[in-house]
Parts: structure tokens; C-alpha cells; sequence
């Protein structure tokens, strides 16, 4: 079986990030596979294994990214693909990567792609099924399980904190959601392993891209910080004077009662 696996490197939300000349300060940053993506990798590994076949991950980046793909390659990922924008494109958005990543995969006779179910960066949950609309194949997004019985496919998806049991077929995209599977962590035999397998680098111009067909179709114009909380405050005295202020408090200051 022929798997895909679309990589993306993100910041680490849990470290402190900052905001220079509106964008996200690099310097000082921590870098890691998007969370998402590692559930999308550990599935491919447990199909591939299943059903035998290869499974390449891909992502578009700076030779930073290299970084993320040597992970993904560690867990058990047989290639990795970086599609190099770094002197090609000054402007991204959702509709450049996924036009980027279709053009790659349009002639690849991809049986599975797998991909996030969102970036926790970017957030907007859209280059998957993208990917899906300009390949012109099946998509099913938030997944939770995968069951494949030779070009039949069973998948169950998280909606809302309830669950759809989907059935479709292949060739498929999916993207994960938490609770697919647990990710393995890379071991040391598959770290060694790594560094030997096969990492292609390429440009828009090896995917016959010029810049103007990949142009970004929107334009961030302001990147920010979630404003600062101001402190809690701790009432005290018995239960029913603090019910009393409670209210008070509601309705003087905060003004919500
Ligand atoms: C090199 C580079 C330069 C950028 N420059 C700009 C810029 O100038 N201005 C700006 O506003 N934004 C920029 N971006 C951000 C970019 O527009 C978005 O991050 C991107 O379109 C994905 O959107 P998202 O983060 O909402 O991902 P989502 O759509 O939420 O991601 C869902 C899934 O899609 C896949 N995916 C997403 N991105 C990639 C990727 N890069 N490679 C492989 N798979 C991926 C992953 O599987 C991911 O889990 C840049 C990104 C990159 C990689």
C-alpha cells in the first residue's frame, strides 16, 4: 500500500511565545511535529505493517524542517519528501501548501494519505481536505479508527464528543484526531536507522510551480497575543455572605447580572 503522511512543523505551545514585528519571534522557539500529525504517522506505520507497502512523509518547509522528517523517520516512516519554499516564497496560506502537496502527490498513485486533523499554529483545519478536493478523492476528517479491508474502508470520526461510523473506500485522505492510536516514540535502533533513509529535497521548480500558481489567496494582517488575565480574587467568611458579595460583585463590577 502506497501512504502519504503530511508532516507539519509547529511551535511548541506548551514553551512561551513571542511576538516580534507582528510575527512569532523564532529565536528561542522550541519546534515539534504538529500533535496531530504524530497520531497521522503512527497510523500509517500500523497500516504499512498491516498491509505491507510504504509509507513517505512529506512537509513544506525551511531545511529546519529536516529535523521533524528525521523524527517521523525514527518512528518508522520508510521516506520523507521536504519541499523546500524557503527562497520560492516570501507568502504562505492554506491554499499554497495544499496546492504545493497536490501537485507533489497528483501523480504518486497514493492508496492513503494521512494528515492532522488541524495544525495547533495555524489552526484552520483546512490543507487536508484541500489536498483531497484538488487530488479529487474521498476525504474524512477527525478521525478516531481505521479499518481496511482491501479497497473498503471503515472509519469511525469524533463529532462533537459523540462519534459516525463512516464507510468509504480507497484512494483516501484522512486527517487524525486524538484517541486514534498512542504515538510511539522513536527508539534508538530507529533513531540509527534514520539518518540512512531516504530524505528527497525539492523546489517548486521540480514540481513545474511557477510562484504566481501558488500565491497565497489571503494575507494575514495581524498576529497577537490573547490579552494578559488579570488576577482571580478569593472570597472568604462563610458561604452565604460570600454568595452575597458573589452577586454583587456580578452585577457591579463585572456587570454581567
Ligand atoms: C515555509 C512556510 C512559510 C509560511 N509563510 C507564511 C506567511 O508568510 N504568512 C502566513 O500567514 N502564513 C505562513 N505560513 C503558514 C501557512 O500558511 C499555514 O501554516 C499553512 O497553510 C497550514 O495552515 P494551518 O497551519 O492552518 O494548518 P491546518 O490546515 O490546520 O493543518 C492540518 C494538517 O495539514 C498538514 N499540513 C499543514 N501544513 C503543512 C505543511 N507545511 N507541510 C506538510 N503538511 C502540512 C498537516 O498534516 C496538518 O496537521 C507558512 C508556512 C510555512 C510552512
Amino acid at each position: 500500500m502506497n501512504i502519504y503522511v503530511l508532516v507539519k512543523r509547529t511551535f511548541d505551545t506548551e514553551e512561551k511565545i513571542t511576538i516580534t514585528n507582528g510575527k512569532i519571534a523564532e529565536d528561542g522557539a522550541e519546534f515539534i511535529i504538529n500533535p496531530y500529525d504524530e497520531y497521522a504517522i503512527e497510523e500509517a506505520i500500523q497500516v504499512r505493517d498491516a498491509n505491507d507497502g510504504e509509507v513517505t512523509v512529506i512537509t513544506i518547509g525551511g531545511e529546519d524542517a529536516e529535523k521533524q522528517l528525521r523524527t517521523a523517520l525514527a518512528m518508522g516512516a520508510d521516506k520523507a519528501v521536504l519541499i523546500n519554499t524557503e527562497d520560492d516564497l516570501d507568502e504562505m496560506d492554506e491554499f499554497t501548501s495544499a496546492k504545493i502537496i497536490a501537485e507533489y502527490l497528483k501523480d504518486k498513485e497514493a492508496d492513503l494519505i494521512l494528515a492532522g486533523n488541524v495544525a495547533i499554529d495555524g489552526g484552520s483545519g483546512q490543507v487536508g481536505p484541500r489536498v483531497a478536493e484538488l487530488l479529487g478523492i474521498n476525504y474524512v476528517t477527525t478521525i478516531t479508527n481505521l479499518e481496511i479491508d482491501g479497497t473498503s474502508v471503515k472509519i469511525i470520526r469524533d463529532v462533537e464528543g459523540d462519534s459516525e461510523t463512516i464507510e468509504t473506500s480507497l484512494p483516501l485522505l484522512v486527517t487524525a484526531q486524538q484517541g486514534l492510536n498512542e504515538p510511539r516514540y522513536p527508539s534508538l535502533p530507529g533513531i540509527m536507522k534514520a539518518k540512512k533513509k531516504p530524505l528527497e529535497e525539492l523546489e517548486l521548480d521540480d514540481l513545474d510551480l511557477e510562484e504566481d500558481d501558488v500565491e497565497a489567496k489571503t494575507e494575514t494582517i495581524e498576529i497577537y497575543l490573547p490579552p494578559q488575565k488579570a488576577a482571580g480574587r478569593v472570597l472568604e467568611g462563610d458561604i452565604p455572605d460570600q454568595v452575597k458579595e458573589l452577586v454583587n460583585l456580578l452585577k457591579t463590577e463585572a456587570k454581567v447580572i
